[in-house]
């Protein structure tokens, strides 16, 4: 049982293999680089130009193979959700799939400038924190912690990339209930 990675539309290999890497250090889970899903034109809204990321979960749904129990679609996509005209990510616990678009995460959108290398710290931010919520984990309101609520790009550039003690010894919990329920590293 592993975390399966999907990639919907072009993405970035070189960023998608470094996340990954990054991934598997902070998450106790093998990871698997699963298929390429085409962008889903069913999930494009033509009036606001992005797509609905509750359809691209559905997408990531879709494209399931083999022994994966969590999946992260990685995307390039401007998304959007239904509350929210723009969103970095999603994520339903009952699929157990998040999805991540490193689209406004890009340096580019903004006027200030931040870290080195801050659309990939961006993009770790998200995949972690969207992907803690496939996983079973809530919100923290430590605002160093990665599962801070952040709803713009500067919380998520204020917070850290790894887990509050809090959240870690979550998620080691969850991931050592995997374990004894079949789930082989
Ligand atoms: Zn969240
Ligand atoms: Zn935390």
């Amino acid at each position: 049982m592993k975390i399966g990675v999907f990639t919907i539309g072009d993405v970035d290999l070189r960023l998608l293999y470094r996340l990954v890497c990054c991934l598997e250090e902070r998450f106790l889970y093998k990871f698997l680089i699963e298929s390429n899903c085409p962008a889903p034109t069913s999930a494009f809204n033509a009036a606001k130009k992005q797509y609905f990321a509750p359809a691209l979960i559905n997408k990531v749904k879709l494209s399931f193979r083999g022994d994966v129990k969590y999946s992260l679609g990685v995307t390039r996509l401007d998304l959007y959700s239904s509350s929210l005209n723009t969103v970095y990510g999603d994520a339903n616990l009952n699929e157990k799939i998040a999805v991540t678009s490193y689209y406004r995460l890009r340096p580019e959108f903004y006027a200030y400038q931040t870290g080195e290398n801050p659309l990939f710290d961006r993009l770790l931010k998200e995949a972690m924190h969207q992907l803690s919520h496939a996983i079973g984990l809530k919100h923290c309101y430590n605002r160093h912690c990665v599962l801070y609520y952040s709803s713009t790009i500067y919380d998520i550039d204020q917070k850290s990339s790894l887990f509050c003690l809090d959240c870690e010894k979550k998620l080691k919990k969850t991931a050592s209930y995997d374990r004894s329920n079949g789930y082989r590293p």
